[in-house]
This record gives C-alpha cells, structure tokens and sequence, in this order.
C-alpha cells in the first residue's frame, strides 16, 4: 500500500506511531523499534516521506509495520532553505487544511507537489497549486473563469475572494477591494487551472507577483476554516 506519512510519535521505549494517508484513507500504524539506529526504516521517520509498506498484522490497535520501500523522501543532498520552507509548508497544508477523515484526497497533490520541488520547479507556484486544490476540496472552489454574479467573460477588474471569484465592471460594488492587477488576477487562474505541478508558465510572471498571490490564498483559505497557516509566511519574505 502507497502512504504518505503525515506526522509522526515515538511510542514506548523506541516505537514510533506514524500517522498517514493512503490513497483511500487516513491511517496508523506502528514500527517496532522504529526510533532504534539500527533500524532499516529510519527513513521513514520524516513527515511526508511517501513508501509503498505491508503490514505484519492487524490484531492489535496499529497495524504494524512488516515492510516499507522508499517510493520519495523529501530529503535531498542540496538542501536549500526555500526548498525545506516549501516542504514545510506542504506539511502544513496536508495536515491542516482538510479533516483528518479526507486528508487522502490530497495524496495525489502532495506526491506531485513533492515531485516536482525535487525537480527543482518553482516553489511559489507549486505551493500556490497545491494550496488552490485543497482549498478547492475543501469546499472553497473559486470562479475563474466569468464573473461571479453575472457570468460575464469579458471586462473582469476584480477578483473578489469574499465573493467567491471574478468580478467585472458592471457587478463591481464600492465596498469591493479591488486590488489586485491584471497580471495578479490571470496568475490567481492559473493557479485553478493548473492541469499539474511542472509549471510552465511560471517564467511569465515576477516572484513579487507570485507573492501576492500565494499570500491572498494563505488568507483566503484561512478565513475559509480558520487553519492558521503560519509556516507559508516564510516563503512570502
Ligand atoms: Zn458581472
């Protein structure tokens, strides 16, 4: 079984409880021994560390753990902060922004996401991404493509996350904030439509603009369900 692990608790003397998603559900399970040095799964023992594990039994409360082989870890020999600010922050978002009970239906999300930092894409714009589709699962899809009162596709001068989208000229009330441009609002769609994480497009537009972007989701997803999503302000620096 494909799992990603979530978090992670040492339990007994050097046992570690793993808390995870598989592509169905969430799960736990125990390592015996899993904290000992001498274990062959110490490389398991790192939030989002994605392994394909079998399990020996489930008579007791955790399964335990019987075999894991290493599919990707977010360890890398080059290490660089942004690189360790952008895996902690797809911690954040996969441990906080959708319950415990759907966190699995980010799985594909976080592997791609992972994947494609290793690859050494655009950390703004795969944290972007990632944090539009959660939000998306979350329940707080965003209109992207006509206005969101009037289905308007043309003369769109705002984007409107209180609203729940874009807004054009003739819908665009005086109690609107407005302030976003034109270049911020197609990146904002972009970020919706984004068919994967290789982010082509990211060239197009300035690391300024990306900013301004990603921080507007932070908030919006953390008016939406009140997750503080503290470790995303390290890459809006
Ligand atoms: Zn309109």
């Amino acid at each position: 079984m494909k799992v990603i692990v979530l978090s992670l608790s040492n339990f007994k003397e050097s046992d570690v409880i793993y808390n995870a998603i598989s592509e169905e559900s969430s799960l736990s399970f125990k390592a015996y021994r899993g904290q000992d040095n001498k274990s062959q799964y110490l490389w398991l023992n790192n939030p989002l560390v994605i392994a394909d594990v079998e399990f020996a039994d489930r008579r007791y409360k955790y399964p335990t753990l019987k075999e894991a082989k290493l599919i990707a870890s977010p360890l890398k020999g080059d290490n660089q902060l942004e690189y360790l600010y952008s895996i902690a922050a797809i911690t954040e978002i996969a441990n906080n922004v959708l319950p415990e009970e759907e966190r699995h239906k980010l799985f594909s999300h976080i592997e791609k996401a992972i994947i494609a930092l290793q690859n050494n894409k655009d950390h703004l714009m795969v944290i972007s991404i990632l944090l539009a589709n959660a939000a998306r699962l979350a329940g707080g899809e965003l209109e992207v493509d006509q206005c969101v009162f009037c289905g308007a596709t043309s003369d769109i001068v705002a984007f409107s996350f209180a609203d729940g989208g874009f807004v054009c000229r003739n819908c665009l009330a005086d109690s609107m904030i407005a302030d976003l441009s034109a270049t911020q609002m197609k990146l904002i769609r972009y970020v919706f439509k984004a068919p994967n994480y290789d982010c082509p497009e990211s060239e197009k537009y300035k690391a300024e603009d990306k900013k301004v972007v990603l921080n507007n989701l932070v908030h919006y997803v953390s008016d939406m369900n009140g997750v503080n999503l503290k470790t995303i302000s390290n890459l809006l620096e």
